[in-house]
């Protein structure tokens, strides 16, 4: 059964479809159900599926939409938005999925007693660059900045920024790291 919030958005979704379409059908209480059921797949919000009709029906075509075109419509919108945000939150976005991922494929290796030594690049970090600025030169980035090469954010950090965030994290008990 559809959450009420998906077939809340269905009715809408639809009746937004049949006030901009005179020939979309009237739907009935099934096809509100049916489109509630693919509402509930996804966490789109009821202004982004309804701006998903207004950009289906802008792009024109002859064809009526289906509950995946209106989605794939949010998902296009919700793609470019999030690629027009400023580089940087784009980067943050990017390094909190590799966190988790470099987590999960560490948690993997420790499951399946894989060797340290083939897998050290992708260790958990233990420190990280942002917390120090960065020594070198060209760069000059604050804590917090990326790096940048030719005023181009960079995908890593300069080798010197590295080593004065490992030279500044701290160490476990005993342990060298
Ligand atoms: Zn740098």
């Amino acid at each position: 059964m559809s959450s009420r919030r998906a077939i809340e958005s269905a009715k809408q979704v639809l009746a937004l479809c049949s006030a901009t379409d005179p020939w979309f059908p009237k739907p009935s209480q099934a096809t509100v159900l049916a489109w509630a059921e693919h509402i509930d797949r996804t966490n789109f919000a009821r202004d982004e599926l309804l701006e998903a009709v207004r950009t289906f029906y802008s792009a024109g075509g002859d064809c009526r939409p289906r509950p995946g075109d209106i989605i794939n419509a949010a998902k296009s919108t919700r793609n470019d938005r999030f690629m027009r945000q400023p580089l940087e939150a784009i980067y943050a976005h990017r390094d909190a999925i590799d966190e988790r991922l470099a987590g999960r494929i560490e948690e993997t290796a420790d499951t399946l007693s894989l060797d340290r030594a083939i897998e050290t690049k992708y260790r958990r970090p233990d420190m990280n660059p942002l917390t120090v600025p960065c020594p070198y030169d060209g760069c000059r980035a604050i804590p917090g900045k990326r790096c940048t090469s030719a005023r181009q954010p960079m995908n890593g950090y300069h080798p010197t920024r590295i080593d004065a965030a490992k030279a500044g994290r701290h160490l476990p008990p005993g342990g060298t790291a």
